[in-house]
């Protein structure tokens, strides 16, 4: 059976031999030898913990031992088939971590990968604003399934025509006689919407000519998305990473859904949706800084462990020094997430945390640990040399999914955009 570039990596024949293992087959080789100058032990985590609670260090060590479970081969196959992390997601729900951003939840969790964490954010985050906006009855009905496991939730903002002009969006959600509501538009790039029972939905209930602002007459929805009803469809989107978790085009024609799944007031939606946007900055932020330091790790242990003339790769500088720049960024942007993470538990009980420097930490978050993970999984692609191109070896699968929280929910110029308006006052630019 043919092994694997991975296991005979790990299984080095003797340094300085190198050669086909297979006479038919070409091979590449790898000159590779345990050095007893350098540890080759990689530490369990890169990123520090000083200063953790006992409890973040429990919820940490939990959520790791679940994730364990499903090591890179397993994304890496789930990636390759373009399959759904079902089981991943039923296991995060089986250990009750689906609603671990909802009342007496607390949200400062570390990070899981990227294509593991897509799979299941949305039940996160798009839970915040049923949690505080539902009724009764949404409260009871819908979030108990979504905790559990047995519903899945996506989120349908995004249009092609607006783009992240979100107040431009052309959704209608239309009122009917007897209360229930016809849906008509488009949503693009929505995650999960092929497995997903629910999507929280941003529609406009009252024309943009006719509102005093442009963000009001916008309303929020909890809707089932069922195929088997006339006027829904949606088309599955190829994309460069993240391919075990489905991104689709939604087509919404005359599509019927009762009166009861407002949330909140109708004309309010883009007040309650932002609520959740500052929740889910802090979680892409979360899910950069876990790639982005399980990329530096692995470039790490390459680092130590492949020789090219007689040394390992890692002694040189030009391989060492931006690896422990890579470190440093995430570090601190480690930093600015968990006070953005913080400052939203708190802002949730203390009314003095204004909302907007909420918002500010939280993009700051965003953009940094983004910024951050893109440096650590481009750098680790390089110190991996040919390898870094090698599917087996994980990093580019990393570095095709670290561009998605540059891009997403927001992207980074649009962060910037937003600190130069409302930190340094300076004019809007667009
Ligand atoms: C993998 C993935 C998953 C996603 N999942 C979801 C989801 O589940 N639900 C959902 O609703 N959406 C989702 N999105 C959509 C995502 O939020 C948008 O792609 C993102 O907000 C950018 O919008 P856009 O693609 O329309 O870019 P555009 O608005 O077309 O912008 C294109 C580029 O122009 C720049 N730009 C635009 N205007 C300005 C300006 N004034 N100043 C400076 N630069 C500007 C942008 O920064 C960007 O670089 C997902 C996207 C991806 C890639």
């Amino acid at each position: 059976m043919a092994r694997s570039l991975v296991s005979r990596f790990l299984q080095p024949r003797p340094p300085y031999i190198s050669g086909p293992t297979h006479p038919s087959r070409p091979t590449l080789c790898l000159r590779v030898h345990r050095t007893r100058t350098f540890s080759t032990s990689t530490r369990r985590h890169l990123m520090d913990t000083t200063g953790f609670t006992e409890t973040q260090m429990t919820v940490r060590e939990a959520v790791a031992a679940l994730c364990s479970q499903f090591p890179d081969t397993y994304w890496r196959e789930h990636d390759q088939n373009e399959q759904d992390p079902t089981d991943f997601h039923a296991a995060l729900a089986k250990g009750g971590w689906l609603g671990i951003a909802l009342p007496d939840s607390g949200l400062t969790l570390g990070a899981l990968g990227m294509a593991g964490a897509q799979s299941v954010h949305a039940n996160v985050y798009a839970t915040q604003t049923l949690a505080k906006f539902g009724s009764k009855s949404q409260l009871h009905d819908i979030i108990p399934n979504i905790i559990s496991g047995k519903w899945r939730v996506c989120f349908g903002v995004t249009e092609p025509n607006a783009g992240l002009d979100t107040l431009r969006l052309s959704t209608t959600a239309t009122k009917q006689s007897d209360g229930s509501y016809r849906i008509s538009g488009q949503k693009i790039w929505i995650t999960a919407a092929q497995v997903a029972r629910k999507m929280i939905l941003l529609a406009r209930t009252t024309p943009r000519d006719q509102v005093a602002k442009p963000s009001e007459g916008l309303s929020l929805f909890c809707i089932d998305l069922d195929r088997t009803k006339p006027g829904l469809d949606m088309r599955r989107i190829k994309k460069m990473g993240g391919r075990a978790v489905d991104a689709n085009e939604i087509w919404f024609d005359n599509y019927e859904v009762p009166a009861d799944t407002l949330i909140g007031n109708e004309g309010q939606g883009f007040r309650i949706v932002l609520h959740s946007m500052n929740a889910e900055r802090c979680l892409l932020a979360g899910e950069a800084l876990g790639l982005g330091y399980v990329a530096l790790a692995k470039a790490a242990e390459y680092a130590r462990t492949r020789v090219v003339f007689d040394r390992p790769i890692g002694q040189n500088q030009a391989i060492a020094h931006p690896l422990s720049d890579a470190y440093m960024r995430l570090e601190a942007a480690k930093l600015a997430t968990y006070h953005a993470a913080r400052m939203y538990d708190a802002s949730r009980t203390d009314s003095s945390i204004a909302q907007d420097a909420v918002g500010v930490s939280a993009n700051s978050a965003k953009y940094l640990a983004a910024e951050a993970a893109f440096t650590a999984c481009e750098r680790a692609v390089l110190t991996h040399g040919g390898m870094g191109y090698a599917v087996e070896f994980d990093v580019e699968r990393y570095f095709r999914e670290c561009l998605v929280p540059r891009i997403a929910p927001v992207s980074r110029e649009m962060i910037l955009n937003y600190i130069s308006e409302r930190v340094l006052r300076l004019p809007r630019s667009y």
